[in-house]
Formats: C-alpha cells, structure tokens, sequence
C-alpha cells in the first residue's frame, strides 16, 4: 500500500533538521511537496538534489499572507493540498527570571501563531475538497515541564490543545479532516543551537548528548500519511531510548 505517493504535502521550517528529512522521506515515497522557510537558499538546494515534484516558497510563519501565499503556490502547482505539516518552530529556552521577552515572543509567534496561521489558510482548501491532514510538531516539553522549559511547554502544550481542538471541529462536521500530534524528543537539528541562556545551553546539551536523528519522526510522519484515509493516526512520542525525561 503506498497513500503517501502523489500526495500535495506543504512543510515548513523545511529548510533543515526535521523538516529537511522529512521531505526528503515523503519524496522517496513518491509525494508531491511544497517547501517554506525563511532560508531560501537552503530551499533551492534541496529542490535541486529532490529535482522533480517540488515547489519552495520563501515563507516566514509569523506573517500570515506569507502562509496563504505558500498554500496557494501548493494549490498553483499541484491543484490540492493534502497534507500540510506544520513543522516550523524554535527553543531559545531560559529561565523565567532571566526576562528574555523577544525569546518568549518569537517562541509565541513561531510555534503557536504560525500553526494557528497554518490552519487558518488549509481549512477552506482541505474542507471544499473533503479530505486532507495537519500535521502539527509538539514535543516531550508539551506533555511535561522541567525549570527553563516554561514558555516552550507553553507553546506545546498549546500546539497539542489546538490540534485536539482541531480533530474534535472537524470529525463533529465530518470533512475528513485528519489530524496528528508528533511530540519528539531530543533529536539531532539546528534546533538548540539558538539558546542563548548559557546556564540552560550547558544543561540541554547534556540531553542531547543521546539525540538520535530526524529520519525516527520522518517515518512516523510517512507511517501517518500512509494509514487509509478512514484511520487517523493522532498521536505520538518518540523519544531517544535512553532519554528518561
Ligand atoms: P531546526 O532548527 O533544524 O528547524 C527548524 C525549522 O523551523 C527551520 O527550517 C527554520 O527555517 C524554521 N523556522 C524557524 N522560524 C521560522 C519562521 N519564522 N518562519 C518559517 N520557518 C521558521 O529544528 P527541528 O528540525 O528540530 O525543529 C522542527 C520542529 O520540531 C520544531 O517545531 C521543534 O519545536 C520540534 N521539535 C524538535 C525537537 C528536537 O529535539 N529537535 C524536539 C521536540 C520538538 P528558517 O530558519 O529557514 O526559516
């Protein structure tokens, strides 16, 4: 069985880590994909080694006409959209006293408002069609707190909460909307490389001493896509198998 081939899947934050791999995988399995980051340059080199089936769109997800604008280059190109993986986000993790607010807003605009963006320009598309899937990247840090984690559990906790809000609107008016939740662990990406709380950096990166890499949540992301359009696979947690948090 193969549901992921000929599949319109948006991801952004594609420009590296998780997003990068993933795109990479859904490719492999014969998807059609639509690529957003900030980082252009980094989208045009992975158009050029995936070669054929791929859009890139420079998009920056705290702007919402951004985001329509990289769902309509999906509609332009490919005629649908059938996946949209909202996979964009950041950690600047830092204590709370440390009063970081241009962290805390980026992390606020990024993870929470850029979903929520992400959401707001698929729905019409995905609810005319009557079929689709959002994908929403959480984390561990959304099912648990630990000291320096604050605003970024906030964020995923916020992220899992809305796309259960999601899943929830959408079987009650039955568009066949699909929903899933993927809530990693450590895993090796660029993703801690913007703490810029010292104190916290030291701590973190002894967790992620043991990070495994980003294909672990591309295949979970193919598995989810794959499944028949009648089961909806909604959540996961795949952690390192030594991480203990
Ligand atoms: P990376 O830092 O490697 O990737 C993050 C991606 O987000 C980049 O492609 C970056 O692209 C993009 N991004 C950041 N800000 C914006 C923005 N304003 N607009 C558009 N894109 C943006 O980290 P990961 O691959 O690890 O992160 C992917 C997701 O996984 C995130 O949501 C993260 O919270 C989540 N996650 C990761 C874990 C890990 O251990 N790695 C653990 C738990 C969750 P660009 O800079 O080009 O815009």
């Amino acid at each position: 069985m193969n549901n992921v081939k000929d599949k319109v899947v948006v991801i952004t934050g594609a420009s590296s880590g998780i997003g990068e791999e993933t795109v990479s995988l859904l490719s492999e399995n014969g998807a059609k994909l639509v690529l957003g980051a900030r980082r252009l340059d980094r989208l045009e080199k992975i158009q050029q080694k995936i070669g054929h089936n791929v859009s890139i769109k420079k998009t920056d997800v705290t702007q919402p006409d951004e985001v329509n604008a990289l769902i309509e280059t999906a509609y332009n190109d490919f005629g649908r959209v059938d996946v949209l993986i909202n996979n964009a986000g950041l950690m600047p993790q830092s204590f709370l006293e440390k009063n970081k607010q241009d962290e805390w807003n980026q992390m606020i605009d990024v993870n929470i408002k850029g979903v929520l963006y992400g959401i707001g320009a698929v729905l019409p598309y995905m609810r005319k069609q009557k079929s689709g899937h959002i994908i929403n990247l959480a984390s561990v840090a959304g099912h648990v707190v630990f000291p320096g984690s604050a605003v970024y559990s906030g964020t995923k906790y916020a992220v899992r909460a809305i796309t259960e809000g999601l899943r929830q609107e959408e079987a009650a008016v039955g568009s066949n909307i699909r929903t899933t939740i993927l809530s990693p662990g450590a895993i090796d990406t660029e993703l801690t490389d913007h703490i810029s709380d010292q104190e916290m950096k030291q701590g973190i990166d002894e967790v992620y001493k043991d990070a495994i890499k980003p294909d672990a949540i591309a295949r979970a992301i193919n598995y989810a896509i794959n499944e028949p359009e009648e089961s909806s696979v909604n959540e996961f947690i795949i952690r390192p198998s030594s991480q203990n948090l």
